[in-house]
């Protein structure tokens, strides 16, 4: 029973368990919910702001090329232009043309101004670098970015723009904006270029990204080697390492970006770390501009509500494990008042009651009722019981003492009905039966202890005359005297008297020799005729005589059992009584014969 019980969990337990989950298992669904939701909401909006801002670059980025190129397009209207590429110039012209380009550089912060003739050559530079009086068809110049404007000038007759790439005679990265020059006919005379700083773009990509830690402006495009690489001052990478390419992995935002879309979104920067971005890319420039904040700093805030919803649900956690707590002990101690006052029933304490303001609860009062109600019907019934019992008992002590009676009773009278069975009821004597069954334990006895066994044989003399003159009553009168006269001749405990059958009477005695056998037989025939019961018609004399036949077993010599002869015994006396009857009745005879083991 124990180790059924310690089998399954306490009620205490099981509240526990099933309140944390019912309490806490939506709400950690829920908070999860709400936080993706969250996060996903939060992520869309700085999506959407980092993309309105790269949008706001990228106009911004437009604006600037179409401001230098108004300028660029006025200077390339100035009359003295037209001398110095049709080779009128004179120096005044060519001082008048330093001027202006001097000034426009210092206006617009440009880095360079060159002015080439329609065969490519360059023919006037601000700051005479290497390129001055270069021929930018030659192929040493065709693929340098002022090769590349004058080329494309050359093929389109308009307004172009050169990408970014490192210009060797600046020693560092150059763009070129470059226009036609017309005459006043309409001839095209050659072109003006200016360069531009590798900081130009600084004003767009410096800008800060709102009030953000790790946002950052990207401006990249594709390298000479088709590699991607940032043109303006990366924040995370030190500005040495500028031409070292962005992850061709295309996850990295800018290498989305370079594609010519304009979108947002989220992905891996050049750090391999996750950001959310909006991207734009500017044509003229072939240049992507992407605009980009850290994942996690851009999520800040969720985190900080996760921190607070974890708080939260731990606290939940703690109430909802206190409350069940508080709840199990309210229903345990009444449970466990029950199982101690069952406890105490199984004892056999049934007066014990099970006091109802132990139980708070209606359900627990009616239990401990129903307790009370079938405790109390066992203790009556118990209490009937041990009345029964004591009862019982004492009917079972009555009856045994009423069989111990019958015992007795039925005892007395199977002795009775024993002895009816072997006496003779009219003289109280022995039966015959009992001779034949008590002579061999009388000769038993006698031969273990050596003794000498007498039998005599007894016989009323001429009785027939008495019946026939006194009458039968008279007769079985007498017959009752001689009896009486026997049992007394009977001197020891153990010596016998029988009536054999008829007026023949015996007796079995133990005496110490014949004398004494004859002595005693005598007497005995001397006592019936003293009892002088008249007898007119006997031959003998007026009075009822006997006579007496002796047989005697000596086993003085006896050793070891031996087998009774109780025939014998009886032929030897019968025929001592027929020698007694023969020589005149009324006499003891004594056989001639003595019986020996
Ligand atoms: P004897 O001296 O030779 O013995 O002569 P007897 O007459 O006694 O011999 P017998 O054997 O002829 O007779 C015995 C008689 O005893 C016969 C019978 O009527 C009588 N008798 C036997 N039993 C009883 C008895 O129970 N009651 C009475 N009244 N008489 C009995
Ligand atoms: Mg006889
Ligand atoms: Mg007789």
């Amino acid at each position: 029973m124990a180790g059924t019980l310690a089998k399954h969990t306490t009620l205490k337990r099981q509240l526990i368990v099933w309140f944390l989950l019912i309490a806490c298992v939506p709400l950690i669904i829920l908070s999860l919910v709400v936080n993706w939701h969250l996060e996903q909401r939060l992520m869309h909006q700085q999506e959407v702001q980092l993309y309105n801002l790269a949008k706001e670059k990228g106009r911004l980025v437009r604006q600037m090329i179409i401001d230098n190129q108004a300028q660029l397009t006025q200077f390339a209207t100035l009359p003295s232009l037209t001398g110095l590429l049709t080779s009128n110039a004179d120096s005044a012209h060519v001082a008048l043309i330093d001027e202006y380009s001097r000034r426009i550089i210092g206006l617009n912060n440009f880095y360079n101004l060159l002015i080439v003739d329609k065969q490519g050559k360059v023919v006037f530079s601000v700051l005479h670098e290497s390129d001055f009086g270069a021929d930018l068809t030659q192929p040493e110049w065709k693929q340098t970015a002022s090769g590349r404007a004058f080329d494309q000038v050359q093929h389109l007759m308009n307004n172009v723009m050169t990408s970014y790439s490192y210009y060797a005679p600046s020693r560092k990265n150059a763009s070129f904006m470059a226009t036609p020059v017309w005459d006043a006919q309409g001839a095209w005379l050659g072109v003006v270029m200016i360069q531009l700083k590798d900081d130009w773009l600084a004003p767009v990509s410096s800008g800060g990204v709102g009030t953000s830690e790790t946002g950052e402006i990207i401006l990249a495009q594709h390298d000479m080697s088709g590699k991607l690489v940032a043109v303006s001052p990366l924040r995370f990478r030190p500005a040495t390492e500028l031409a070292q390419p962005l992850d061709s992995s295309h996850s990295v935002i800018a290498n989305i970006a370079i594609t010519g879309q304009e979108s947002f979104g989220d992905g891996v920067d050049y750090r391999n770390q996750p950001v959310l971005a909006g991207w734009v890319f500017i044509p003229s420039l072939e240049m992507a501009l992407v605009v980009k904040q850290d994942l996690a700093e851009a999520l800040e805030s969720v985190t900080q509500v996760r921190w607070f919803a974890l708080l939260f649900l731990l606290f939940v956690v703690l109430a909802t494990a206190v409350f069940a707590y508080y709840l199990s002990l309210r229903f345990t101690r009444p449970l466990n008042a029950m199982t101690n006052h069952l406890r105490s029933l199984r004892q056999g304490m049934w007066h014990l009651r099970l006091p109802e303001t132990t139980q708070t609860t209606t359900e627990g009062r009616q239990l401990a009722e129903g307790i009370n109600h079938l405790a109390e019907t066992i203790e009556e019934q118990v209490d009937r019981l041990q009345q029964q019992a004591v009862e019982l008992e004492y009917q079972t002590e009555t009856l045994a003492r009423y069989n111990e009676d019958l015992e007795a009773a039925v005892a007395e009278r199977t002795k009775e009905l024993a002895l009816l069975s072997v006496v003779d009821p009219m003289t109280g004597l022995y039966n015959r039966r009992y001779y034949a069954q008590e002579g061999a334990h009388f000769w038993k006895t006698v031969a273990r202890n050596q003794q000498i066994l007498m039998f005599a044989l007894l016989d009323v003399d001429y009785f027939k005359l008495y019946n026939d003159t006194q009458g039968h009553q008279a007769g079985d009168t007498a017959l009752t005297i001689i009896a009486r006269c026997m049992q007394q001749a009977c001197r020891r405990s153990g010596d016998l008297a029988f009536r054999m059958g008829g007026e023949e009477m015996a007796i079995l005695a133990v005496v110490k020799d014949a004398e004494d056998a004859c002595q005693m037989m005598d007497h005995l025939r001397m006592e019936i005729e003293a009892s002088a019961i008249a007898h007119p018609a006997s031959l003998v004399k007026p009075l009822l005589t006997v006579s007496i036949g002796i047989a005697l077993f000596d086993a003085c010599t006896c050793h070891g059992p031996t087998k009774p002869n109780l025939d014998g015994l009886y032929r030897l006396a019968d025929g001592a009584l027929y020698q007694a009857k023969a020589q005149g009745r009324n006499q003891v005879h004594l056989a001639n014969e003595v019986l020996h083991c």
